[in-house]
């Protein structure tokens, strides 16, 4: 079970003071719209993707919507010339509502139903994800509309969600969808890969990228037409309670590999979790609290059922902070407001004393949080307050 913090890890964090205008605006929020909140940051999402297309100068990034599809990420994102992976029906009815040229989408999913297709079809994406078989003939009856990517499957133990488990081929598989694409007149236009998400270990990119350049030789050898496109996946990790290499040294020996392939190869990357991580604070309230068992339990509005739920989906430990100074701590639980017992976000932690009402400010809640919260026991999801969305403001100006 995924409970989170231990005492070292909140009080390196709260002593990581939230600035007097970070606490100002988390006050003025929580008086305008109440409490749970997430407060996204559009100034951070920016920061982020280009912090990312700088560290991988050579690649194409397509934002994958998955882990945060606000509107408002989107929107900042194709201000700045992003591109976008949807895996989804839903993803594509959103981006298609706010605009997005199709030229910039891919759709991802390896397994879809034709409706799905057919959608993403009809909205102009022409880009889509097989790992099988099954999922190729799906695409015989499209085959003059479609270009296809191959995705291979690298496992890796060490992310916190080895997406190659579920999803992706061997390089024997690739080959025989490559060879029966050809004879169903189906292009394949090149080769993807998720190392899996969070991946502290930029060396799993690197073995990627080598083996598909081996896998495209391959392919040129069988007398297949060759390919021209490498979709290195997302997986690109951010710092939550343990610190991880900063972006440019991360992304050093990935750009090393990607020099290796031929110049005319098209490179694409999905960031999902590393573009909105970080702009995302939730803010929660506490609705009571009792003693026991020696520890103060304070019942807050917002847990793993809410916001929280990467504590157990995502193994994600984020930041806590409460914005009460005290020279007495106290052994105390951070529970969630429902009544299932799971519903505890940190126990045995050393919290300042705090009254009903107090804040618990988490940083670091961008990335899988309200994409995977319930409203269970009908305890409603954090309100999202968006800020420094420069892109609407603009156009208001423009009338
Ligand atoms: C979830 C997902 C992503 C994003 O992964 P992160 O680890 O959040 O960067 C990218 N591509 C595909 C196909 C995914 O399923």
């Amino acid at each position: 079970m995924a409970i989170a913090h231990s005492v070292l890890d909140f009080q390196s964090y709260s002593t990581d003071a939230l600035n007097a205008e970070k606490i100002q605006l988390i006050e003025s929020s929580v008086a305008q719209f109440g409490a749970p909140l997430l407060l996204l940051d559009c100034d951070a999402i920016r920061q982020q993707y280009r912090a990312l297309q700088q560290a991988l100068p050579t690649v194409t990034l397509h934002f994958a919507l998955k882990p945060l599809p606000h509107p408002a990420v989107v929107r900042t994102l194709m201000a700045e010339g992003a591109c976008f992976d949807l895996a989804t029906t839903g993803e594509v009815e959103l981006v298609q509502q706010l605009g997005v040229e199709p030229e910039r989408t891919i759709h991802t999913h390896p397994i879809k139903r034709d409706s799905d297709i057919r959608e993403a079809l009809a909205y102009g994406t022409r880009v889509f994800v097989v790992d099988n078989l099954n999922e190729l003939e799906k695409f015989r009856r499209y085959c003059d509309e479609v270009e296809l990517l191959v995705r291979l499957s690298f496992r890796n133990s060490e992310a916190f969600a080895d997406l190659s488990k579920k999803f992706g081929c061997s390089i024997e598989q690739a080959m025989m969808i490559i060879t029966m694409a050809k004879e169903w007149n189906i292009r394949i236009k090149g080769l993807s890969f998720h190392v899996g998400s969070q991946t502290a270990n930029p060396q799993k990119y690197v073995d990627a990228i080598h083996a598909c350049a081996a896998l495209m030789q391959q392919v040129v050898e069988a007398g297949l037409p060759a390919l021209s496109t490498l979709d290195i996946g997302g997986g690109f990790p951010v710092s939550y309670n343990s610190k991880v290499m900063p972006i440019e040294l991360f992304c050093q020996p990935i750009n090393a590999a990607l020099k290796t392939l031929p110049e005319t190869m098209q490179v694409l990357a999905e960031p999902g979790r590393f573009i909105v991580a970080p702009a995302m604070t939730s803010i929660a309230s506490v609705m009571g609290s009792a003693e026991r068992d020696g520890q103060i339990w304070y019942y807050l509005d917002d847990g793993i059922y809410g916001s929280f739920i990467g504590l157990i989906f995502d193994d994600a430990k984020y930041p806590l902070h409460t914005l009460k100074h005290s020279s007495e701590y106290f052994a105390s639980v951070l529970s969630g407001p429902t009544c299932d017992s799971i519903d505890v976000i940190a126990e045995n932690i050393l919290l300042p004393r705090l009254d009903n009402g107090d804040l618990v400010i988490a940083k670091m809640m961008g990335a899988y949080t309200s994409a995977t919260a319930t409203d269970f026991n009908f305890f409603k999801r954090a309100h999202t307050v968006v800020l420094n969305e420069e892109v609407v403001d603009q156009e208001r100006l423009l009338g």
